[in-house]
C-alpha cells in the first residue's frame, strides 16, 4: 500500500510538473490580438518541451523515482511519453502554419531569425531521436552507438528549444513565467549534470575490482567482485546492477546485469552473465584485480517488498541469475517458506547451478521443477515448453496467497503471465524482469 500511494505521488507530481508551464501561462498577463488556434499552438510548444525536459529525471535513474514501479516501467514510459511529447512539438509549428500561412517564410533558414531556425533545428533533432529509438536494429545502430547519439541529441534538442523559446519572448515579459523557466531549466541541468557528472564522480570512489571468473555451464560466467577498500554495496535480492569493466566511470559502455549472490553478503558481489553479443562474449577474457564501476542497485523484482506465504519462480536459461540471488538469501536468512522453482533449459548438460540447486534444497523448503526442450531419453520430468498444464501439475494449494517471478527470454515471460493468469493468478501477484528494455 505503502508503494502506491508513493507511486500515486509521483505521478501527480510529474502531471504538476508537465503542467505549470501551461497553468502560469493561463494565469499570466493575456497578449490581445492571438487567436485560439496561436495561443493553442503556443501551448502545445510549451507542454512538449516541459515533457521533453523531464525525461532527465526520467531516464537518470533516480532510485526515488524509479523504486514504485521498477526501472523497465520508467523506461517504457519514458518511450511512449516521449512520442505524445514528440507530436506536441510537431503540432506546434504545424498549426501555426496552417492557421497562418504566411509564417511558412520563417522555415527558410536564410531569411528567418537564428531563434526560428534553431527551433526547427531542434523539431528535427526531436525526430530523429524518436526513429532512431523506435527503428535501432533496423537501422543498424549497436546499443552503444545509439546511446551516445540519443544523450547528446537529447541535449542538443532541448537547449535549441529552449533558445527558441527565449528568442520568440511572447510568454516570458512576466517575472512569474520567466522566473518558472529558469527554475525548470536549472533542474534539468542538475540532473543531467547528476548524472553524467556527480554521480560518476561518486563511483570512481567506489571501486571494485574482479575477484574471480568462474565458468559456469551453458556459455555463461560468474564475475565475482569485491570493493577496493570500501564495505559494499547493500541491495534486495533480485535486483541489477550497471557495470562499467575495465573503463573509465564516465564511459557509456555500461551493461546491465542481475545480482546473482546472496543479499547477505554485500562485500562480495557475483553476477552471472551467459556470452549473447560483442560485449558479453570478452567476460570469459576478463581477469582478476580488473576494475570494475558498479552503479547500482536498481530494479524491483524483489520479494521483500510485500509478504506472501509462499514463492514461485519461473526461469528460462540466464533468467535463473536474479532468483539464484533471491535463494542463497532466502537460504542465508533460514527463511522456511515453501518456495517452488520452474527451470526452464534446452539440455540437462547447459542447466546452470543445477548442483548448487541440489544442496539448496537442503537448506531450504524448496521444489525444483526442471523442464526441458530436449530431454534425454531417460527423463522422466517435465518437458516442452512451460504452460499452463504443466504449471497447474505442480502450483501448490495455497497458490493464491504465493508471489510469482518470472525471469527469461520476452517471448517465454509473455506466454507465462498468460498461462498464470489462465489458473487465476491476479496480475499483481506476478512480478517480471526483463533483460531488454532498450
Ligand atoms: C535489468 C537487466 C538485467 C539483466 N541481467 C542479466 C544477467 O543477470 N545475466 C545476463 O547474462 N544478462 C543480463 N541482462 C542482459 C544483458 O545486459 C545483455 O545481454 C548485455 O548487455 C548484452 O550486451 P552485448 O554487447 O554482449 O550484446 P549485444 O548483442 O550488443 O546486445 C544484445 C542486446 O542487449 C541489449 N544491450 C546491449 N548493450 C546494452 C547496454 N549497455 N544496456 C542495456 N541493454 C543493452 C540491447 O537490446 C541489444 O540489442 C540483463 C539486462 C537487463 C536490462
Amino acid at each position: 500500500m505503502r508503494y502506491l500511494y508513493y507511486g500515486l505521488a509521483v505521478i501527480a507530481v510529474y502531471l504538476f510538473l508537465t503542467m505549470t508551464p501551461l497553468l502560469v501561462l493561463l494565469a499570466g498577463p493575456h497578449i490581445p490580438g492571438r487567436g485560439f488556434w496561436r495561443e493553442l499552438s503556443v501551448g502545445l510548444g510549451f507542454a512538449g518541451l516541459s515533457m521533453m525536459g523531464l525525461q532527465f529525471f526520467l531516464t537518470g535513474r533516480f532510485e526515488g523515482l524509479t523504486s514504485p514501479y521498477g526501472i523497465d516501467v520508467v523506461y517504457h514510459f519514458h518511450r511512449a511519453i516521449s512520442l505524445i511529447a514528440f507530436i506536441f512539438l510537431l503540432l506546434h509549428p504545424a498549426i501555426l502554419l496552417l492557421s497562418a500561412p504566411a509564417t511558412i517564410g520563417l522555415l527558410n533558414p536564410l531569411t528567418a531569425p537564428g531563434w526560428i531556425t534553431g527551433g526547427t533545428i531542434a523539431l528535427c533533432t526531436f525526430a530523429l531521436l524518436v526513429l532512431s529509438s523506435l527503428y535501432r536494429l533496423r537501422l543498424g545502430l549497436n546499443y552503444e552507438q545509439w546511446r551516445l547519439f540519443h544523450g547528446y541529441a537529447a541535449v542538443t534538442a532541448v537547449a535549441l528549444a529552449l533558445w527558441h523559446m527565449i528568442g520568440v519572448n511572447y510568454y516570458l515579459q512576466g517575472h512569474v513565467n520567466r522566473g518558472l523557466w529558469i527554475a525548470i531549466a536549472i533542474t534539468w541541468i542538475m540532473a543531467l549534470l547528476y548524472v553524467r557528472l556527480i554521480k560518476p564522480l561518486l563511483m570512481r570512489h567506489r571501486p571494485y575490482r574482479i575477484e574471480a571468473v568462474i565458468k559456469e555451464r551453458c556459455q555463461s560466467w560468474t564475475l565475482v567482485l569485491r570493493p577496493e577498500g570500501l564495505k559494499g554495496m547493500e541491495f534486495k535480492p533480485g535486483q541489477f546492477a550497471w557495470l562499467t569493466i575495465n573503463r573509465s566511470p564516465f564511459s557509456i559502455h555500461e551493461h546491465p546485469f542481475s545480482f546473482s549472490s546472496s543479499a547477505m553478503h554485500p562485500e562480495q558481489l557475483a553476477f552471472t552473465i551467459k556470452e549473447l553479443g560483442d560485449f558479453t562474449a570478452t567476460i570469459g577474457r576478463l581477469t582478476a584485480g580488473t576494475r570494475v564501476y558498479v552503479d547500482g542497485p536498481h530494479g524491483s523484482f524483489i520479494p521483500d517488498r510485500h509478504t506472501f506465504s509462499g514463492y514461485v519462480f519461473i526461469a528460462g536459461g540466464v533468467g535463473i541469475s536474479p532468483i539464484m540471488s533471491i535463494l542463497r538469501t532466502f537460504a542465508d536468512r533460514h527463511d522456511q517458506r515453501p518456495l517452488l522453482l520452474f527451470y526452464g533449459n534446452k539440455e540437462w548438460s547447459e542447466v546452470t547451478f543445477r548442483e548448487e540447486l541440489g544442496l539448496l534444497q537442503g537448506r531450504l523448503d524448496l521444489q525444483i521443477v526442471h523442464v526441458l526442450i530436449d530431454p534425454p531419453e531417460d527423463w522422466t520430468g517435465e518437458q516442452g515448453f512451460i504452460n499452463a498444464d504443466m504449471l497447474g501439475r505442480h502450483l501448490p494449494n495455497n497458490r493464491m496467497a504465493c508471489e510469482y517471478f518470472v525471469c527469461g527470454p520476452l517471448s517465454m515471460q509473455q506466454a507465462i503471465k498468460e498461462a498464470l493468469e489462465q489458473l487465476g493468478i491476479r496480475p499483481e501477484q506476478i512480478q517480471s524482469e526483463s533483460f531488454n528494455f532498450v
